[in-house]
């Protein structure tokens, strides 16, 4: 595939952009593949990218039942931080954070990695105490954070309100490197180095089935027919439990609706991500001058991608504290994502009592940061049988009582 570069803009920008080629070929199955990865989100296409890059491992391909990353990965707020509690959290989302630096170039694709900052508030003196633990725990792990006062809160987000009405602001977890990137293009990025490598994305085609042979699996039934494989990646974030029960196993894991919303545009005014877990919500500004705002999850099951009514309002009137200014923005969409939550708040990239599958999913309200390092270590998970990125995070966990639990450090969603 033609790289892209400032030359090739010149040069397509002088013959009236006639040589420009199709970012990702529109691939049709083969009979079989070494690898079938279920799931076009940034998480499948990430891991397929990996196997090819780390591994050589190319004939792969990708399925997925809608358009690539029209799941969670395209509906997400987009925060990338790694300041999370437990060791095998920060080994990951750090590996993640890490290869966003330099994603853009690695993939030969702008991505927009934004590190701008990402400030979590504690507005109550047991968020002071649970953050400052947090801060001096990530000092142990390499990663860098601080625990910053009100006054530089104030300083580095002029527009908050930091004597708010309710919950004044204590302090905050401060993680400088932390921002956004924008995440139809983290698909879209690996779905062309993907492509180029000669795997074939398949979208549109619905896995509906699984078959087996003694134990193993040996391919996948689709709404575009048969497609046998060695090895077979479930990576679909709220569907796992419907694509494991294909499989012949069960997991820990509920799916539930989870919600954002964007403001109409206005001037730049908030250069960081602030997430407020006391109040509960967050917000950044896009490059289009959006404010985006994340709200929390249903308290219910359910497969719907849709917004509703009394989050926003929830959402809205805790930030309004926070943020007065923004009683005045009109709001212009809201929408939902179907995330797959486990009990302790973690991922599980695990084996599977399937001997030729394997699972990454759990991610639920907050994966999108994870993609690039979760790529990495499952495509090695798969690859080799095992990856010390992922060793923790095995469906293991649950049966010997080895929680990650991460349930503080995901309360306000991502
Ligand atoms: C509103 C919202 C805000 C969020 N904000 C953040 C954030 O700020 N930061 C953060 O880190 N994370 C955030 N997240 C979480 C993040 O989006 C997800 O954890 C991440 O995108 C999961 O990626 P994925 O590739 O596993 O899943 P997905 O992107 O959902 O991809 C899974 C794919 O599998 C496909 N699929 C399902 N069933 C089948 C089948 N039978 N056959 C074929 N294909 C199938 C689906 O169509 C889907 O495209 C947010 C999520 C939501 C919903």
């Amino acid at each position: 595939m033609k790289r892209y570069s400032a030359f090739a803009i010149a040069r397509e920008a002088l013959r009236g952009h006639t040589g420009w080629e199709r970012a990702w070929r529109n691939a049709q199955p083969k009979k079989r593949y070494d690898v079938v990865i279920v799931g076009a989100g940034g998480h499948g296409l990430a891991t397929a990218y990996y196997l090819g890059k780390n591994f050589g491992i190319t004939n792969v391909a990708v399925i997925e039942k809608g358009w690539l990353g029209g799941g969670n990965t395209g509906r997400n707020t987009t925060i990338i931080r790694s300041n999370y509690l437990q060791d095998p959290s920060a080994a990951i989302y750090e590996k993640a954070r890490d290869l966003y630096e330099t994603m853009s170039q690695d993939l030969n694709y702008n991505v927009m990695f934004s590190p701008r900052g990402v400030m979590m508030l504690a507005q109550t003196e047991h968020e002071v105490r649970g953050y400052q633990r947090t801060a001096h725990a990530n000092a142990l792990q390499g990663v860098k954070t601080e625990f910053i006062t009100p006054e530089r809160v104030k300083e580095i987000v002029p527009i908050m309100n930091i004597h708010g009405p309710r919950y004044p602001v204590l302090g905050a977890l401060w993680q400088e490197r932390a921002g956004t990137a924008r995440h139809d293009a983290v698909a879209w990025g690996y779905a062309r180095a993907c492509s180029d490598m000669g795997m074939d994305i398949i979208q549109k085609c619905e896995v509906t089935g699984v078959t087996r042979v003694a134990g193993r699996v040996t391919g996948v039934d689709t709404t575009k027919g048969h497609i046998a494989c060695d090895k077979l990646g479930i990576v679909v974030a709220g569907h796992s439990g419907q694509l494991a029960e294909m499989a012949g196993f069960k997991l820990p894991v509920e799916a539930a609706p989870l919600q954002a919303l964007v403001s109409e545009p206005i001037k730049p005014c908030m250069d960081c991500v602030v997430m407020a877990n006391t109040v509960h919500g967050y917000m950044s500004q896009s490059d289009k001058g959006e404010m985006v705002i994340g709200g929390g999850t249903d308290s219910y099951n359910a497969y719907t991608q849709r917004g509703s009514f009394h989050h926003v309002e929830e959402t809205v009137r805790a930030l309004v504290e926070t943020f007065p200014m923004i009683s005045r923005l009109k709001m212009l969409r809201q929408w939902g994502g179907i995330v797959d939550m486990t009990g302790d708040r973690s991922p599980i990239l695990s084996k599977t009592p399937v001997e030729n599958v394997f699972i990454n999913c759990g991610w639920g309200t907050g994966g999108f940061k994870a993609i690039p390092g979760s790529g990495w270590g499952f495509a090695e998970l798969m690859a080799k049988g095992h990856s010390p990125l992922t060793e923790e995070f095995s469906l293991t966990r649950f049966r010997e009582g080895r929680f990650i639990d991460e349930s503080v450090a995901a309360g306000v969603a991502h």
